[in-house]
């Protein structure tokens, strides 16, 4: 039976060249990077050339990267980090409604500590309106986290100008806070993650939405000495009252003092390397692919949508991912679905994998503003650089007998 895996979304394959880079570093080249020792060095010369390529592919300086275990550990480290380092005796957040659940689970805890949380609705269409964050914005807020990309609908949301109007309150209020902070996790693969173009403080990585390995994140933590100047250095902004902490943030996990203090355990090198090569990659096939798999999307929506008229989109075809579709299924159950088009070899999921809530419906569609029943009757399907427009034919046929023999 054929089988087609439309769930990149949730992981990708890591790619032959990622792992050919990173072999050397499970045998050969073993050490401890922290040992003194040749064998440490050698180990410590790969994270670093890693570090300096992830800093380059997103405008950073290489010392801003901070390697964690897990895009879930870098948001953590982000938002309770920012927390832990703000003088602000009633801190508050400001984050969306359909963030992820590493951010909205992280805010729910430090909501039970005393933090006071404003969790932002989006519209219909899956996006944020800048006037409600500005909105929100008091003395009190250290943090503003909105996602770049949504994982289950792949709206995006616009980090730029979002930035403007919080640098502009900042500038009116004299403030250092709030702190901006995105999960890039989903834009990664196809968007432009250039922090000074975006204007984010923190901006958070994962390895495995690219074609790397699992269980390697990254945290961007912009240095305290400012915004940088048009030459590309950093330069001291004399409007904002400058910190004087080594770190906008404090750590999380706190042991040894690898990664600059901010995420202590010693380092996973060659999940690192992987995720050097990884972006690298990434950056190198972006446009190209970016291009060749919206035709597809675009196609299999089309198609889809010629044979099944009553089924709907879920989220705007605007500003979205181009490989994301989430589609509504009058009158199915996504999970029923789901199992029957895994049966005849489609790989689709109801919404994010690394739920543990999976038989609840999805937060992201109900937050839309979408019934029950529609957030419950709606699938996605994630493109990916080995899906070809033989396997989204099969998947319309496939997908159009499931459908129909539930009739
Ligand atoms: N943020 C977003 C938007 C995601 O899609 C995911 C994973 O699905 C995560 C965070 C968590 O990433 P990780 O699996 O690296 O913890």
């Amino acid at each position: 039976m054929k089988r087609v895996y439309l769930d990149y979304a949730a992981s990708t394959p890591v790619d032959p060249a990622v792992e050919g880079a990173m072999k050397p570093y499970f045998g050969e080249i073993f050490a401890n990077a922290h040992s003194l020792h040749r064998f440490g060095q050698e180990a410590s010369a790969a994270i670093f050339e890693a570090r300096k390529k992830i800093a380059k592919s997103i405008g950073a300086n290489y010392p801003e990267i901070v390697f964690t275990g897990s895009a879930t550990e870098a948001n953590n480290l982000a938002i309770r980090g920012a927390i832990k380092a703000c003088n602000i005796a009633k801190p508050e957040i400001v984050t969306l409604t359909i963030e992820h659940e590493s951010v909205l689970e992280t805010c729910r805890d430090l909501e039970r500590q005393g933090v006071k949380v404003h969790y932002l609705p989006v519209s219909k269409e899956g996006f944020v309106d800048i006037e409600q964050i500005k909105k929100v914005l008091n003395k009190n807020t250290v943090l503003v986290s909105v996602i770049y990309a949504n994982n289950e609908i792949g709206t995006i949301q616009p980090i730029a100008a979002i930035a403007k109007e919080i640098g502009n309150w900042k500038l009116r209020n004299q403030n250092n806070y709030p702190l901006f902070h995105t999960d890039a996790v989903q834009a990664l693969q196809y968007l432009d993650c250039d922090v000074e173009k975006l204007g984010v403080d923190l901006m958070t990585l994962s390895a495995h939405k690219i074609y790397g390995p699992k269980g390697i994140g990254a945290l961007y933590v912009r240095s305290v000495r400012g915004a940088r100047n048009d030459r590309g250095d950093r330069n001291e902004n004399k409007s904002i009252k400058q910190s004087d902490r080594s770190s906008i943030i404090e750590p999380i996990i706190t042991g040894s003092g690898q990664e600059g203090g901010l995420r202590s355990g010693t380092d996973n090198t060659p999940y690192i390397v992987g995720f050097g090569e990884a972006l690298a990659i990434t950056i190198k096939m972006r446009e190209k692919e970016n291009k060749r798999i919206k035709i597809l999307r675009d196609y299999f929506w089309k198609n889809l949508k010629k044979l099944l008229p009553k089924i709907e989109l879920n989220g705007s075809l605007e500003n979205r991912l181009p490989n994301n579709l989430n589609i509504y299924f009058p009158g199915h159950r996504n999970q029923e679905l789901l199992i029957k088009l895994d049966l005849l070899g489609i790989a689709s999921s109801p919404g994010a994998a690394c739920s543990t809530r999976v038989s609840k419906v999805s937060f992201v569609l109900e937050a839309l503003g979408f019934p029950e029943e529609r957030a419950g009757g709606s699938l996605r399907f994630s493109l990916g650089r080995q899906t070809t427009k033989k396997d989204i034919d099969y998947a319309i046929s496939v997908i159009k007998k499931a459908v129909k023999n539930n009739k």
